[in-house]
């Protein structure tokens, strides 16, 4: 569900006509929701309550400075991939104790920042990470707390780009070497065990694989108290995945997922991790886009809009399927058409549907591409010296731009040319 509606023919997002954001931000642009970020973190709480939990939302999905802000507010930790992403967080007012660092390459750099600045846990991810994160604690006198990545080699029946659990896959270290690997870093003193980390991945529309996944965790858990080792924290990832198009099946739901979660982990006494981003943020946003040109070519009509690649890789990227809805309301009834809706970007892979039906559009509306708002502006770039587009949040009739589109004059002065040249 999310808050983005047809009210008396026209596109709302909460209560505000998304025409009137056009007319002020210009297009292309993104528009958030804060009723249903709010509503998608409280599902994920709610799942949840009752057993003691901390719901890290996954920044990468949506890193702007209010999106995250908001997150803390509503009592949300963090989980981070990057050093820019544990400023960020910070800068958003979320405590260090509240911020997992994630990811298979974090720099020396990286780890001083997090220990210097307060970190709940590293997520680590192989041995060599694990050694050099010891060096850099001792060097500064404190003692690290840790979590082990473990990869379970489970399918998660997802895109390739978005699988992570399969033993051919970066991430982690194999779930059969974890005993020895745990045993490892309890020799290491600037490191301290605090529990398991997996993530299999994201964008999943079943409960299986995670449910084999925790299943696995449970098992190593209960592997390691015999070894010793202190398991107080499981965090379980993110990866539960959202309804691209209305017209399919729904992915499971997030209380479905914490049921399952206490059914496989629910006796083993750990506080609870999740680090959803997709879920939270996805459906909360929208990318709206004008038509410029309806081209007719052969045997195939073109809808040429304003939004491209650059703005949304997802289609080109991982051959993901948006819903594209008009922002004036259709006649019901009206005969629709297909199209391939593609961007300005000189390359072919910038189409963001093929044969698309859609109904009657005309040069100069507006469309919105919805389920934007995770993976989205996040993965935005100036490809084609094209501005970063800009991102705007609604909160009942309050509109903010969050991000601004920079003028060309800002981006055109990013570069230098040298005076030898
Ligand atoms: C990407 C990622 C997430 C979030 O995944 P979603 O599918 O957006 O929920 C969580 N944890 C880690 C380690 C990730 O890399």
């Amino acid at each position: 569900m999310d808050h983005f509606l047809y009210r008396d023919g026209v596109l709302h997002a909460e209560d505000v006509p998304l025409p009137e954001i056009a007319a002020q931000v210009g297009t292309p642009f993104y528009c958030y929701s804060v009723a249903t970020l709010t509503r998608h973190y409280r599902l994920f709480d709610e799942a949840l309550a009752g057993t003691d939990h901390l719901i890290c939302y996954a920044m990468k999905a949506n890193s702007n400075l209010a999106v995250v802000k908001l997150m803390g507010d509503l009592g949300a930790g963090v989980d981070v991939v990057s050093g820019g992403e544990y400023l960020k967080a910070r800068a958003a007012g979320i405590p260090g104790e509240w911020i997992v660092f994630s990811g298979v390459g974090k720099t020396r750099d990286e780890m001083r920042l997090a220990l210097a600045g307060g970190i709940r846990q590293f997520n680590v991810e192989s041995e060599p990470e694990m050694a050099a994160l010891n060096e850099v604690a001792l060097a500064m006198g404190v003692v690290a707390p840790i979590t082990v990545r473990v990869n379970p080699d489970v399918d998660a029946q997802t895109h390739e780009k978005i699988a992570t659990g399969k033993s051919e896959n970066k991430f982690g270290i194999p779930i059969a070497k974890a005993r020895a690997v745990y045993a490892h870093a309890a020799t290491l003193p600037g490191l301290r065990v605090v529990g398991i980390d997996v993530h299999i991945g994201s964008q999943l529309t079943s409960l299986e694989p995670f449910e084999a996944a925790y299943t696995k965790v449970a098992d190593l858990t209960r592997a390691l108290r015999a070894d010793g080792h202190r398991i107080d924290r499981l965090d379980l990832g993110g990866g539960l995945g959202i309804p691209y198009e209305r017209s399919n099946a729904a992915p499971p739901l997030p209380l479905e997922y914490g049921q399952m979660i206490r059914r496989v982990l629910g006796d083993l006494g750990c506080e609870i991790e999740i680090e959803p981003g997709r879920l939270i943020a996805g459906n909360a946003g929208i990318l709206v886009s004008r038509v410029i040109y309806l081209k007719e070519g052969e045997g195939r009509n073109f809808l040429i809009l304003d939004a491209a690649m650059n703005d949304l890789v997802r289609p080109a990227m991982y051959a993901a399927h948006h819903d594209i809805v008009p922002l004036i309301e259709p006649a019901p009834g009206v005969e629709q058409a297909p199209f391939d809706v593609v961007g300005p970007v000189c390359e072919s892979g910038d189409t963001f549907a093929k044969s698309r039906m859609l109904p009657p559009l005309a040069e100069g509306d507006l469309v919105a591409f919805r389920s934007a708002g995770a993976y989205g502006a996040v993965m935005a770039s100036e490809y084609n010296t094209r501005p970063l587009v800009p991102e705007v949040l609604v909160k009942g009739d309050h509109v903010a731009v969050i991000r601004a589109r920079p003028s060309f004059d800002e981006m055109i002065n990013r570069d230098t040319i040298p005076l030898w040249l």
